[in-house]
């Protein structure tokens, strides 16, 4: 059986060095990071969500502000928020939490955030950046699996890396990380032609597709390391993640566990990136 990766011990351990910084930086400069989270709707995930976010900002001493809008907001309305949080001095991070109501352009409000407090990089500017390799704000999914795989000591460069999944939040991004730590890598979507062929050439597979278990042991090369970024909920309620844990875990060198692995790791990076914009914006 291959290593479990215990994300919730390395987001722990973040954490605490994040609380170390943000206190340092209150002690020797008074300033203190701030993030705004904006919430439209009521989906139940994304409320869930947005309360984690206040309660990790509250044990790094991060300062904190929700802002919860009814379903039928108007988007109007909400660029008119967001163009306020952007002048307001106490707020480095926002953080609109998505998805967004069919009345609302997603991409004008990701736009209208300031580049310098988006947080979780999805502003065009920054995905530029990102691109070049020179990123302000690194997406935070994609740098929790990049963070997990250097605790871990796992070496990147030179490997065969295979994303599945595309997406523009952690299919893209997470690629574009391994690419800049010189592994070679391969991407796969649902138009992926014979996906376990590709899967098995993978010295580092990480799966972003949100379909349950659809990595199986087959797909998977004996000694992978194996990074779930799926969260997928079962009939039965439980949690799944987009790999077949119970029996990949046995050809895996690493794996991670869903609950337990990446998704403790987004926070912490958010944690991270609120209080480098901070830093940033008085030029620390
Ligand atoms: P998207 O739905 O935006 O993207 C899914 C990707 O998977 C698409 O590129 C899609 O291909 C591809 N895909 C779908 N079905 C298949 C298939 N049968 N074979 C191969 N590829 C397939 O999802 P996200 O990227 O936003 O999220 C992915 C998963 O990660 C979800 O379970 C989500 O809940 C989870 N997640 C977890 C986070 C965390 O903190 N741990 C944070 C963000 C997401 P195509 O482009 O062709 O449609």
């Amino acid at each position: 059986m291959g290593q479990i990766i215990d994300g919730k011990m390395v987001a722990e351990h973040l954490r605490k060095g994040i609380a170390e910084e943000v206190n340092k930086l209150k002690r020797e400069t008074g300033l203190v990071p701030g993030l705004a989270a904006v919430l439209v709707g009521d989906n139940p995930a994304s409320q869930i969500y947005v309360r984690n976010k206040r309660k990790a900002c509250e044990e790094v001493s991060i300062y904190s502000e929700e802002y919860k809008l009814p379903e039928e907001t108007a988007e109007s309305y909400l660029l008119t928020l967001i163009e306020k949080l952007n002048h307001d001095e106490k707020i480095h991070g926002i953080l609109v939490q998505l998805p967004l109501p069919k009345q609302i352009n997603e991409a004008r409000i990701l736009r209208t955030v300031s580049p310098l407090k988006d947080i979780d990089g999805f502003h065009p500017e920054n995905v530029g950046l990102l691109v070049e390799g020179n990123p302000r704000f690194i997406p935070c999914t994609p740098h929790g699996v990049i963070k997990l795989l250097d605790y871990y000591g796992i070496e990147i460069q030179g490997k065969e890396a295979v994303v599945v999944g595309r997406s523009n939040i952690v299919g893209k991004p997470v690629s574009l990380l391994l690419l800049h730590r010189h592994a070679t890598v391969t991407i796969c979507h649902s138009r992926t032609k014979s996906l376990g062929e590709v899967t098995r050439r993978a010295d580092i597979l990480v799966a972003a597709i949100g379909r349950a278990r659809l990595i199986t042991e087959d797909m998977v090369k004996e000694g992978a390391v194996v990074i779930d970024v799926g969260i997928n909920r079962l009939p039965d309620g439980k949690l799944a993640g987009d790999v077949d844990f119970e029996n990949v875990c046995n050809k895996a060198s690493f794996i991670t566990p869903v609950p337990g692995g990446v998704g403790p790791m987004t926070i912490a990076m958010l944690l991270w990136n609120t209080f480098s914009s901070a830093k940033n914006s008085k030029g620390f």
